[in-house]
């Protein structure tokens, strides 16, 4: 494999010097043994779907999507999944063989091991929390280590896994807890303006939802709400609220609609010349008494030149919390309620920089407030970031632990030591209006 790579931002290019794609554990311990040999550093690849060149090295990129595979054990009851099996075929496979997961993200194009490097987050975890409290164990192919297979409930320090970008190993196989039956959700739809963030987060969590997908416009203060509630929770359980459309199942529900939002990003950016636009992206997530307060700090959008501004505003609940404390390096630090506000812009390249200033003064905000920033998108290359956000003793857990099976640190990963995110700059050229590229998109797809 050869040539130019880039990642869901599209702002960071890099030519690997070495770009391999091993399909059994032989070639991908073979292709870490030659990293050391040539002094490479290694970024694990999935789908690309992240940003800022998470996914990117101008080493060697060992793309894991070779290991896709679906299985279940019959004696544990588990579901044995490759780490390169896509989202989307993991939905389709529970959906045709009666089973469902909790919590799923919306992107069906991502690797499962690839959302759970970076988190894995989706809209039921305001009940539910992370996709990691259904993992039981993982089988993960480090530089030093070889092949290990975790028992996450035996070696609790490997949660540190969750949220570590590819710094420990590569994760080949995933061993899930699914429960029977799909995940039957009645679904009640509301859209509203001109409503403070505080009694807009309130009516969020009024009728104490299983599944929210609300969509905030900053430029309009416009509101459009999806909330749900579970019909098959628990065996017996009566239904919260029998008023509302069915739906048969959640993540296929949730995976159609991120499907829809895709192609209008993709026709915004078919309507550009090449290279003339990137996507900046990231996810505050905040204290829920603090969401007005954050309200202040995204004031800034209505002036901010950007394409497809959305603010997916989603919420974990206390109990949801909880499920979080077992996952140091994942965005909910405290057993209490938080507003997540993801904000994700299409941007003119000579923008990019005035966006992404005005990401960092978020990213202040956010701390400042006691929340955390999911990392999938731009963040602080540096070691002291880590340590502001997650505490001493998570980053300090997870050096001593990527000591033991990766001493040379060949994997990428989070940036702790010395800092090596990849690099790759462009030359911005004139654009369009945002009006009209949007347009253009518009008239492409219809409106969709
Ligand atoms: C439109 C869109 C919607 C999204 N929705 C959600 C959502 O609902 N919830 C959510 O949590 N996230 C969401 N994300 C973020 C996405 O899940 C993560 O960025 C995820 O990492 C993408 O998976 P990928 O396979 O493309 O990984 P890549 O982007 O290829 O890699 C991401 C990170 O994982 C590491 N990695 C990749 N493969 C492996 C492996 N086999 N073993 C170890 N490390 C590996 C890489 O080194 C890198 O650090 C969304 C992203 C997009 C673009």
């Amino acid at each position: 494999m050869s040539g130019t790579l880039t990642d869901h931002g599209r702002r960071v290019h890099v030519r690997p010097a070495r770009h391999t794609a091993p399909a059994q554990v032989t070639a991908l311990q073979d292709a870490l043994r030659q990293c050391r040999q040539l002094g490479q550093v290694a970024a694990l690849r999935g789908n690309g779907c992240s940003s800022n060149g998470l996914s990117l090295s101008e080493g060697a990129i060992v793309d894991c999507r070779a290991f896709r595979s679906i299985q279940l054990d019959a004696d544990s009851g588990e579901l044995l999944v490759g780490g390169g099996t896509p989202i989307g075929e993991l939905i389709e496979w529970l959906a045709r063989h009666g089973y469902s997961l909790p919590v799923l993200p919306s992107n069906p194009s991502a690797t499962l091991a690839g959302v759970l490097s970076a988190g894995g987050i989706g809209q039921t975890s305001v009940r539910h929390g992370p996709i990691a409290a259904s993992v039981q164990g993982l089988t993960v192919v480090t530089p030093d280590l070889g092949e290990v297979v975790i028992d996450l409930a035996r070696q609790p320090e490997w949660r540190l896994i969750f949220g570590s970008f590819g710094a420990l190993g590569a994760i080949i196989q995933v061993r899930l807890r699914v429960q029977p039956g799909p995940q039957q959700f009645r679904l009640q739809t509301s859209e509203y303006g001109g409503v403070p963030m505080d009694e807009a987060i309130a009516r969020l969590r009024a009728g104490s939802p299983d599944y929210v997908l609300a969509l905030y416009d900053p430029k309009r203060q416009l509101w459009r709400v999806e909330k749900g509630h579970a019909q098959n929770a628990a065996p017996g359980a009566v239904p919260v609220d029998a008023a509302g459309a069915l739906v048969p199942d959640i993540h296929r529900h949730v995976q159609q609609k991120e499907a829809a939002f895709l192609q209008r990003r993709e026709a915004v950016f078919a309507a550009a010349p090449a290279g003339q636009l990137v996507n900046i992206w990231a996810d505050f997530f905040v204290p829920v008494e603090q969401a007005g307060a954050f309200d202040a700090a995204l004031a800034p959008a209505a002036r901010m030149p950007l394409m497809m501004p959305v603010i997916n505003v989603g919420l974990v609940e206390d109990a949801a919390a909880d499920k979080f404390m077992d996952f140091p390096l994942l965005p909910v630090g405290r057993r209490a309620a938080y507003v997540s506000f993801g904000l994700y812009a299409v941007v003119g390249l000579a923008d990019a920089e005035r966006v992404e200033r005005w990401f960092d003064a978020l990213r202040e905000t956010c701390l400042a407030l006691g929340g955390r920033q999911y990392l999938h998108g731009a963040f602080p290359p540096h070691e002291a970031f880590l340590r502001r956000q997650f505490g001493d003793a998570a980053i300090d857990g997870l050096c001593a632990l990527r000591r033991r099976v990766d001493r040379a640190a060949l994997l990428k990963g989070l940036p702790t030591g010395p800092q090596r995110m990849a690099s790759g700059q462009q030359r911005s050229e004139p654009l369009a209006p945002i009006a009209q590229l949007e347009q253009a998109a518009d008239d492409h797809i219809g409106g969709a």
